[in-house]
């Protein structure tokens, strides 16, 4: 490896440090691009991945996220210390990768040899760990971690460590990791729109890479594949009838399920289903398999929503009735899968079709594609069609919407007969009303970025609440919005501590604007998506959601008033969550 060495990893590592010491993104493209440049096509994708912090695309399910006790055992077989005085610096020091850094810089016994590791030797150390499982497997990857200890720098440790834990955390995001690929080819961003077209109907960061390595023209044909699922397209939110029909007049309207979002891909026989974070969920759901490998056609690639169903009555008082969200995944972890499916059988209903034997229909008009679901649902057992009306009026969608409401559904989602899919982005293409249309109270996705310890009767389980950010997409920062304090059930706290205190950090994520007023007792890696109840958005002066200076140059964020906690959404990824400028139309809506 010596010999052939390409780029190494202690180059990686040196870069990796000069972007933390970097905030602006135009630095970070210049000095990201500079680093693909050295880069072999043969080892961008795994370059890209470890950016990203991440081993293999999410449909794959290769997970590192090594627990700190174990990487700390790691460290002190490496650097000779004791584990004792790992954590005494650990604790000092508030950052393990640091940690790692100080002692391998003081290491007490030498190595005997050290190998000059690249970046595919780190990634393939890696992934050999993800996948090390079964009894004494936690002993192997302390083993292979040490190893890598061993070969590396002091400074490449500090990566090392922080990735395994899950902490890696550049504060590079997926947009300047596009400019910075398109830099490096081309000298400026002129096929950054392609690239990310390709990233979004692929969510492989890494394949684009390789296929833009290999030849820059590629990635403008790039085209939908089976069994590369793409970015679900978001729907944005508009708070009544009329002005849904003011940005689509003519718009396709259906039913919007409370349920369980599946992309479905099946190329002959072989038939996966993907979650909306793009988690495989084949083995979940067996009779949505069976179902769709009796459809009539060689390969295809549609959405629906999945929702479980419970039959009451019988004969002429038989009555359907559909299961939440909530339920419809609790039916799986109550019942057995095999059970559920008999209990309480799931209608998977399509609504978009996005490839169709060897045809990618992405970029076709919406109606196009509509009319091609139509020919191949037939409605049957498990499979049934999402129903549509074409309406041109305010009123006609309001009535839709109160249909809706009946059923016991979640609202309705208008969409435009024009528009192509919009993998991955938040377009008027769809706009959802939901049911909270008419009400005080409306809901919001949030991401979870810290936790408060409780007090009084809340100090035995260590829990006392969330501190909860939303995404401002022009800066790209996580913004916070809320401090929610109440929601939660005995048993719930107890299990937000044991979640939270797995992935809690001593310094605030990198992307998070804050204000020292909400501080958390610990922070954690913003990963879980929570559904959140309020009365109403208030101005506030230290929730820095949507925060901008005032005439008179007060400056005021939006706070949530009585924020609630609904629902942990696990299916929901931090790209869905709600965003700060959602929350500031809101706030105005409620003022007209
Ligand atoms: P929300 O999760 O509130 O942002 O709403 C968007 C979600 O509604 C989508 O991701 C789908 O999971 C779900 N949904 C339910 N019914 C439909 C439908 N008919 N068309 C598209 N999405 C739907």
């Amino acid at each position: 490896m010596t010999n052939d060495i390409m780029l190494k990893f202690s180059d990686v590592a040196n870069v990796f440090s000069e972007i933390e010491s970097r905030s602006g993104r135009l630095e970070m493209t210049d000095i990201l691009a500079e680093l693909f440049k050295r880069a072999d096509k043969s080892e961008i994708s795994r370059l890209v991945y470890l950016i990203q912090g991440i081993l293999a695309p999410p449909y794959e399910g290769i997970d590192l996220g090594l627990g700190e006790q174990f990487a700390i055992r790691a460290i002190a077989a490496s650097a000779g210390y004791s584990r004792e005085q790992v954590e005494a610096n650990y604790k000092k020091s508030g950052d393990l990768g640091l940690t790692a850094e100080e002692l391998l810089k003081k290491k007490r016994q030498q190595a005997l040899s050290s190998t000059e590791m690249d970046v595919i030797y780190v990634h393939t150390a890696f992934v050999k760990m993800a996948k090390t499982g079964g009894t004494g497997s936690q002993e192997l990857k302390i083993k292979y971690l040490t190893e890598l200890l061993n070969n590396s720098e002091p400074l490449g440790g500090r990566f090392i460590v922080r990735f395994v834990t899950g902490q890696l955390r550049l504060g590079v995001g997926d947009p300047t990791i596009l400019d910075a690929l398109s830099v490096s080819r081309t000298g400026d961003k002129s096929l950054r729109e392609e690239l990310e077209r390709a990233y979004s109907v692929c969510a492989d960061m890494g394949h684009v890479a390789t296929v833009f390595f290999e030849n820059p023209d590629k990635i403008r044909k790039f085209s939908v594949q089976p069994f590369k699922p793409l970015m679900p397209a978001l729907a944005e939110r508009l708070s009544t009838p009329e002005e849904i029909i003011e940005k689509i007049p003519i718009c396709s309207v259906e039913m919007k399920f409370d349920g369980f979002r599946l992309q479905v891909h099946k190329k002959g026989n072989n038939v996966e289903l993907y979650s909306r974070k793009l988690e495989k969920m084949t083995p979940m759901f067996p009779e949505i398999v069976s179902a769709v490998t009796e459809l009539a056609c060689d390969s295809i690639i549609f959405e629906g929503e999945a929702l479980a169903y419970e039959e009451t009555g019988t004969g002429k008082l038989k009555k359907k009735k559909y299961l939440s969200f909530q339920e419809t995944i609790q039916r799986k972890r109550k019942h057995g899968i095999s059970d559920a499916a008999k209990a309480f059988p799931l209608n998977l209903f399509a609504f978009d079709i996005l490839y169709l034997d060897g045809k990618d229909l992405t970029t076709e008009p919406y109606e196009k594609r509509r009319k091609i679901l139509e020919k191949i649902f037939p409605s049957g057992k498990n499979l049934k069609l999402s129903e549509r009306k074409i309406v041109k009026s305010g009123n006609a969608l309001e009535k839709l919407f109160r249909t809706s409401m009946d059923s016991g559904l979640e609202g309705i989602m208008a969409k435009d007969p024009n528009s192509p899919y919009a993998a991955g982005k938040r377009k008027f293409a769809w706009i959802k009303l939901k049911k909270s249309y008419g009400k005080a109270v409306d809901t919001i996705d949030v991401v979870i970025v810290g936790y408060y310890l409780g007090k009084g009767a809340r100090a035995e389980f260590e829990f006392g609440g969330l501190l909860a950010a939303v995404q401002n997409t022009k800066s790209g920062k996580l913004e916070t919005v809320a401090k929610i304090g109440s929601g939660f059930s005995e048993d719930e706290m107890r299990q937000f501590k044991e979640m939270l205190e797995k992935i809690q950090t001593k310094s605030p994520p990198k992307d998070l604007e804050f204000n020292d007023a909400q501080k958390p007792d610990y922070w954690v890696v913003p990963k879980y998506v929570a559904e959140v109840a309020f009365d109403e958005i208030t101005k506030s002066p230290t929730h820095t959601c949507g925060m901008k200076a005032n005439i008179g140059g007060e400056t005021k964020g939006h706070a949530l008033r009585f924020p609630r906690l609904l629902a942990l959404r696990e299916d929901k990824s931090v790209k869905e969550i709600t965003t700060s400028e959602e929350v500031e139309s809101l706030y105005y809506k409620q003022h007209r």
